[in-house]
């Protein structure tokens, strides 16, 4: 029987990645059905609402979505759709492999690090407010409870997939109370763990160490803010934004997305590398039980990419987005 998933198409590249990771689950014959809803600015533009509701109650039956990106104006206007999604369903895990590709050519080999982002709470809760007219305070918000839930669910994923090391990443030196019990409770949880290394770095050490050397990395639990900015900072050490996907997991509902944006620059233009929303896919049928068909689309995209001869540009390749969707759906046939 297939089970159903809801499906955001959302705005730049979203339509695109949506067109192409769908064509590869329908070949890789997932047995998934979809629920699809055009979300986001170009929405709002349309209709007046950002996320319709029927898109939610899809989610809400569905408890799975795949979500192409979503614009965020910078500076002004509505609240990242992103944020709101993570927070109203409480998808507190935002859980993020970057895994080096032997295909992919970059100063480093072997990088095989999983990031898992506090994804609720820090300074994504948007709280700003005009002291005067030159001064703004923003409220970073830290909790027992949130944090707990990260640390937790890094360390378990530690034990689960034979991890060695979780690393906390934090700023305590500064921001002794909110980083500081972020640490405390880290150390506290670590203990529970005597099976898996532990080990603390502040960030701008951790920024230096992971250009540097990055192979020293395992997993790494950080707040909000720290998790977003070090996730781009470690595509880059693997080829860039096309490569990295994401889980953000609840205990009720999970969302699957690329760690990139939008990309209004390269939209419309049949440019886009659907990578790292496909591998997205991979880990939201993984979540499903679906892993032998996850397996087999790994196996496809990576036996593609080793080829090295249909490669989109920001691999330095020349393939459109459609003739990299095509070589993947070519490359599920072959034997491995
Ligand atoms: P956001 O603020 O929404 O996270 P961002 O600032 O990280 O977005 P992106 O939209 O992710 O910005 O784009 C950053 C750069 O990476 C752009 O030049 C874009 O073209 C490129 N890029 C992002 N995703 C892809 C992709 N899937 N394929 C190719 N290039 C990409």
């Amino acid at each position: 029987m297939k089970k159903s998933v809801t499906v955001f198409r959302g705005d730049g590249i979203g339509p695109e990645l949506v067109e192409s990771v769908l064509k590869i689950l329908e070949a890789a014959e997932a047995p998934l059905e979809y629920e699809i809803f055009d979300v986001g600015e170009a929405e709002w533009q349309k209709n007046g609402e950002l996320i319709p509701q029927q898109a939610y109650d899809s989610f809400e039956k569905t408890r799975v979505l795949l979500k192409s990106p979503i614009t965020t104006p910078i500076g002004k206007g509505f609240r990242s759709l992103n944020v709101t999604l993570r927070k109203k369903y409480d998808l507190y895990a935002n859980i993020r492999p970057v895994c080096s590709n032997a295909a992919v050519k970059t100063p480093f080999s072997n990088v095989d690090i999983v990031i898992f982002r506090e994804n609720t709470e820090g300074l994504y809760i948007g709280m700003e407010e005009k002291v005067d007219e030159d001064t703004v305070h923003a409220i970073k918000l830290v909790t027992r409870a949130a944090s707990e839930k990260i640390i937790r669910s890094a360390f378990e994923y530690a034990r689960e997939n034979g991890r060695r090391k979780v690393t906390c990443v934090h700023k305590a030196n500064i921001l002794k109370q909110s980083d500081g019990m972020f640490l405390g409770i880290f150390r506290d949880i670590a203990a529970e763990y005597p099976d898996i290394q532990s080990d603390d770095k502040i960030i701008d050490n951790t920024c230096m160490q992971l250009v540097m050397n990055p192979n020293q990395f395992d997993v790494m639990v950080m707040q909000n803010l720290y998790g977003d900015i070090l996730s781009d900072l470690c595509s880059g050490l693997i080829g860039g934004l096309g490569l990295v996907p994401s889980a953000n997991i609840g205990a009720d509902y999970a969302m699957f997305e690329a760690v990139h944006g939008s990309a209004p620059d390269i939209a419309g233009k049949n440019l886009a590398n659907p990578t790292a929303f496909l591998w997205s896919a991979c880990m939201m049928l993984e979540y499903m039980g679906e892993e032998t068909c996850a397996k087999k689309i790994r196996g496809a995209v990576n036996r593609v990419l080793s080829e090295g001869s249909i490669l989109t540009r920001d691999l330095h390749g020349t393939a459109s987005t459609t003739e990299y969707t095509e070589a993947i759906i070519q490359a599920l046939g072959r034997a491995e």
